[in-house]
């Protein structure tokens, strides 16, 4: 069956020259995607900008007013690293729109699976206040589409972007119909996701936070991926898996430091497919958050499109190959997370 994917030009509107969060990340997506003749075996789906109660189901009505008010007048800032230019509202509108559409096809079953390629992205905004680069928090506004209008009772989001998903987190963390799942640097920006963060009340084991020292490379992210990601996915029986992909654990990314690979994302990205399908009948959408290296970036999102197409894994083109350094062990924080989480 078919994958889709999400794209439109306002994703570009929103921008900020010399800014690492630029429009320039789609730009050298889609001219690779294009290159390699990608986007002709997928099927587009169309974003249409999100609707107010969708938006208002995950962030506060204030809060949605001050970003289109700072982009009516020009644009502004909401903290010192998350901009708002005159078109963000409208791009921030269609990125969680198109997210949700990339949801709808994919359970209505027009497509086996999705990957939107939106900006603004989204894991850290919270109900009231965007930070970390991210307007709205688009993977949560997904969920809680798939929650409320689909009438889905478990939804898994992976995030293996380098930060810490903490508005996801904060969003879902007493609700035990979603599981958050999270490997990330720590402690780094934004501060938050110790393994100790599980959860609260009736959420209690539904957050899965793996907090990584950095230089893990794709040897350890295998690991983490078989020890804690598919056993506690199994378990949670989700009935959608929505990612949310960042490409900035890439060695060569200048925000972080961790030691993945193009071809280590391409592993990744087979492990949640093989895992969909498993407990899902591969219903896996997927939505861009950071990566800020931009060969790396296209090159990794252009090897998950090859993963979800079900191309074999000796088409994994990594032009940047393995990272030229070692990788840490990752034995102590797979074992702790194994057993605060009883798996
Ligand atoms: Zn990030």
């Amino acid at each position: 069956m078919a994958t889709g994917y999400v794209y439109h030009r306002t994703f570009l509107e929103h921008d900020l020259r010399g800014h690492p969060e630029n429009k320039e990340r789609l730009n050298a997506i889609i001219s690779v995607l294009d290159q390699h003749k990608v986007r002709d075996r997928l099927v587009p789906i169309t974003p249409v900008p999100i609707s107010q109660p969708r938006l208002e189901n995950v962030h506060d009505a204030r809060y949605v007013e001050q970003v289109q008010r700072l982009a009516t007048r020009g644009g502004g800032n909401l903290d010192m690293d998350t901009y708002v230019s005159p078109g963000s509202f409208d791009a921030a509108r269609m990125a969680a729109g198109g997210l949700v559409e990339a949801t709808r096809a994919v359970l209505d079953g027009e497509t086996q699976n999705a990957f939107a390629l939106v900006r603004p992205p989204g894991h850290h905004a919270l109900r009231h206040r965007g930070m970390g680069f991210c307007l709205f928090n688009n993977v949560a506004i997904a969920a809680r589409y798939a929650l409320s209008e689909r009438r889905l009772d478990r939804v898994a989001i992976i995030d293996f972007d380098v930060h810490h998903g903490n508005g996801t987190q904060e969003e879902f963390e007493s609700d035990p119909e979603v599981l958050y799942v999270s490997t990330h640097q720590y402690p780094y920006y934004p501060g938050t996701g110790n393994w100790d963060e599980t959860g609260l009340a009736a959420g209690t084991r539904h957050i899965v936070n793996v907090p990584l020292a950095g230089a893990v490379g794709d040897n350890g992210f295998v690991r983490i991926m078989n020890e804690i990601v598919i056993p506690v996915t199994r378990r949670f029986k989700p009935q959608l898996v929505l990612v949310s992909a960042g490409y900035d654990a890439h060695w060569d990314d200048p925000l972080a430091s961790m030691r993945l690979s193009v071809t280590g994302y391409a592993g990744i990205a087979r492990v949640l497919k093989e895992l969909a399908e498993e407990v899902c009948e591969g219903r896996l959408v997927f939505t861009l958050e950071g990566g800020y290296h931009l060969q790396a970036l296209a090159y990794s999102v252009l090897n998950t499109f090859g993963v979800l197409l079900g191309d074999p894994g000796s088409a994994v083109v990594d032009p940047l190959g393995p990272s030229p350094r070692r990788e840490r062990e990752v034995d102590d924080i797979v074992s702790q997370v194994r057993k605060v989480h009883a798996l």
